[in-house]
């Protein structure tokens, strides 16, 4: 804020207390801004916050509640309202006291109570690990959590208090954790929403913690320049002046040493030359009126030659954060390199304190002025998701104070591994998709998850701030469902590969065996045939391919026969084409009391009777008979038609000696050795396969035909009930024709 003469406080050195506000100091501060703040609300958290933090005490040694009063204090230089500022008193009390939120929503209202829990939930990110690149999203995290912006300011009042103070911790490990976090996350944080102040005294005390040595060496060579050139920087303040009076153009100037931090990060990137002001001064030129910033720019270039590629225009192009301000560099009086930043008062206020400028008296009420906010800051229909954009949802100030809301990340969530690692997710956003964004072996082999230590379905949607622990299984595997089950592309497309690459496996798998069993079929051992030339001549890329096609249903097992073995071409061609029964041979297999000799007789397509089913005989002039079994279908449509109906029996020569072909369609699971089960249970019950094919899959089943020689119906209906029995078969039919 600004000074007594005008002037603002350089990036202040933390001034050294040796004691905190007192009460009637607190409230003085605050009602030198806002006369009209509810002092005996303030008087009773003050004397709320002493009560419930008792005897405890600082690192420091102070008592702990000289702590909530300084960060009140700190609020108080920003001037936010009296409920930020109670917000303040109260932060630590419901983490570090018997106190409630119940209790606090009871004697200080809601509203402050929803401040202190917000800023509470945000205290316990501190006991986080500390992995680098968490920085980035715990910061988003930060900002989805503060749904009122206040409940950040607080958090960054209460991290540069305890950063003021952080020389008392006795662990210099931690010491240097917090430093680090805050030069990662709550000093971008401050820079973000325009606290430039703050920002750069959260930088410069976790900078000399985190790194001493660099710090100190920055300093010395500062010292070292100013001595050098201290009256270089007075000079030129002079001159600037002059040039601005003689133009008649009102200023303020004053020179800004950069900070340590941002140079040493300039040291970093780029051997900066310590000699050249440019990178270590900016002189501030500060005018009265928007347009004035345009005629200031244009004296200066007149003045002094400018340095093209260094200027910047954040007036009519502010930062995301509203920053404005004009930025160029010359060669400057005394053919110095000096950059000089031009701008407005408001701009300038703006430029320290940020989004704090614009809580102010409007209407005869304390609060934030979005309109002014609108005004100083970026075109907020431009600025999708600066934070000014708010401002524009409050008609007043009130209003505004309802609807603050940080809603720059509401499209994110963001929840934790078990060890405290950070996922940013997109809303909506599953257990697989956590686990792939952990890492896609997690995500292969996701079978469940448990969210905050209960298990909970995958279908459930994460919440900000929950703790996912993923239950993995050993193989990877794609979910079932999982389409409905993922909002991230990435666990889509990875769930997606996994399936194909699964069903490709079982493919590959089904159809060896398939060829293994026509092979043996055929007297040959899969593991003594070599197939490359086979798959060569069906075209196909490799023996793997060959399997596939063959497991898919696409490729005939006996045509891979006969590609790798030419000479059993006319044996199986002949097999494969047998009928379930010769139906010439009916004659030999069929009797009946009503048969007469001459006429021909065969077996119908429809329910292709094999021995020992029920049967009955359909002779039609002309046609001959036909026969079906019993249960046949077709014969409902045949009564009371023309054909006169013959009760039929199978021969002894049937029962003993043809063999015929029974149909079985079973829907099996997919699983390993699934075939090779299903072809024991066939011989086993002196079946001979002649033939199988795939002919339908889905997901987790598939349909499997099978074309089965047996001397009767008694057999095919002994391998149905052991297909029947097996675990692994859904279902099993006999299907005819
Ligand atoms: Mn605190």
């Amino acid at each position: 804020m600004p000074g007594a003469d005008g002037s603002r406080p350089e990036a202040a050195v933390a001034p050294k207390r040796a004691r905190y506000l007192r009460q009637f100091e607190l409230v003085e501060r605050v009602r030198s801004y806002d006369p009209d703040a509810d002092e005996a609300l303030i008087n009773r958290a003050y004397v709320y916050a002493t009560a419930k933090h008792g005897s405890q005490k600082r690192h420091s040694g102070d008592p702990y509640f000289a702590h909530p009063i300084e960060v009140a204090g700190i609020l108080t230089e920003y001037r936010l309202d009296a409920s930020t500022i109670i917000a303040g008193l109260l932060h630590d009390t419901i983490e570090d006291t018997d106190a409630t939120r119940d209790e606090i929503a009871r004697l200080f209202g809601e509203p402050i109570a929803e401040l202190v829990e917000g800023v509470t939930k945000l205290s316990k990110l501190e006991a986080l690990g500390e992995q680098e690149k968490q920085a980035a999203n715990l910061q988003k995290f930060i900002l989805a959590m503060s749904k009122d912006v206040r409940v950040l300011l607080v958090k960054l009042a209460d991290r540069l208090h305890n950063m003021r103070t952080i020389r008392h911790h006795p662990k210099p490990e931690s010491r240097r954790r917090i430093a680090l976090e805050t030069l990662e996350i709550y000093a971008p944080l401050a820079r973000r929403i325009g606290m430039d102040r703050m920002s750069s005294e959260l930088e410069d005390l976790a900078f000399a913690e985190a790194f001493p040595e660099a710090a100190a060496a920055v300093h010395a060579r500062l010292e070292a320049l100013n001595a050098a050139r201290g009256d270089a920087v007075a000079r030129i303040t002079q001159t600037i002046a002059e040039t601005f009076e003689s133009a008649g153009i009102p200023v303020r100037i004053y020179g800004r040493r950069k900070q340590p931090y941002s140079i040493w990060r300039k040291l970093q990137r780029k051997s900066v030359q310590f000699s050249d002001l440019a990178d270590i001064f900016a002189f501030r030129v500060v005018v009265q009126a928007d347009d004035a910033c345009y005629r200031a720019l244009g004296l200066v270039h007149q003045t002094w030659r400018c340095v093209p590629e260094q200027f910047e225009d954040f007036i009519s192009n502010p930062k995301p954060n509203g920053y404005q301000s004009i930025h160029t560099t010359v060669i400057g009086p005394g053919n110095v390199r000096v950059e000089i930043q031009i701008r407005t008062e408001e701009m300038d206020e703006f430029a320290e304190v940020g989004v704090a400028a614009h809580w102010r008296y409007k209407n005869e009420r304390y609060g934030f002025d979005a309109e002014r906010a609108r005004l100083g800051g970026v075109d907020p229909r431009e600025a999708v998701r600066s934070l000014l954009e708010i401002a524009e949802h409050g008609g007043d100030s009130e209003e505004f104070l309802e609807h603050a809301k940080l809603d720059l990340y509401q499209d994110h969530v963001f929840a934790f591994t078990p060890k405290g690692l950070l996922i940013d997710l997109p809303m909506g956003a599953t257990p697989l998709d956590f686990a792939y964004a952990v890492h896609s072996d997690v995500g292969d082999t996701c079978v469940g998850a448990r969210i905050n230590g209960e298990e909970k379905p995958l279908r459930t949607q994460l919440q900000n701030g929950d703790t996912v622990e993923i239950i993995c299984a050993d193989e990877p595997a794609p979910v079932p469902g999982w389409a409905s089950l993922t909002k991230t592309g990435r666990a889509k497309s990875a769930q997606r590969r996994l399936e194909r690459q699964q069903r490709q496996e079982e493919f590959v798998r089904l159809g060896r065996d398939l060829v293994a069993h026509a092979l043996h079929r055929y007297g040959h051992d899969l593991a003594d045939t070599t197939l490359d030339e086979a798959a060569t001549r069906l075209n196909q890329p490799s023996v793997q391919e060959l399997f596939a096609e063959v497991g898919e249903g696409t490729l005939k097992p006996e045509d891979v026969c006969i590609a790798a073995f030419p000479a059993l071409a006319a044996r199986i061609e002949q097999e494969t084409s047998r009928a379930p029964i010769n139906p010439q041979k009916a004659r030999l297999y069929v009797r009946g009391s009503g048969l007469t000799p001459g006429v021909t007789m065969h077996f119908a397509d429809c329910c292709s009777p094999i021995p020992g089913d029920r049967i009955v005989g359909i002779h039609e002039r002309g046609k001959g008979i036909v026969v079906h079994t019993i249960d046949c279908e077709r014969l409902e449509a045949l009564e009371g038609g023309e054909g006169e109906w013959l009760d039929l029996d199978w021969t002894e020569n049937a029962r003993e000696h043809a063999l015929a072909v029974g149909r079985i369609r079973a829907t099996v699971e997919n699983s390993r050795g699934v075939l090779a089960m299903l072809a024991r249970i066939i011989s086993e019950n002196e079946g001979d396969i002649l033939n199988i094919r795939t002919v339908k899959r889905e997901r987790d089943f598939f349909d499997l035909v099978f074309d089965i020689e047996v001397a009767d119906t008694r057999r095919l209906t002994h391998i149905l009930a052991a297909m029947r029995a097996s675990r692994a078969v859904r279902e099993a039919e006999r299907v005819r024709g």
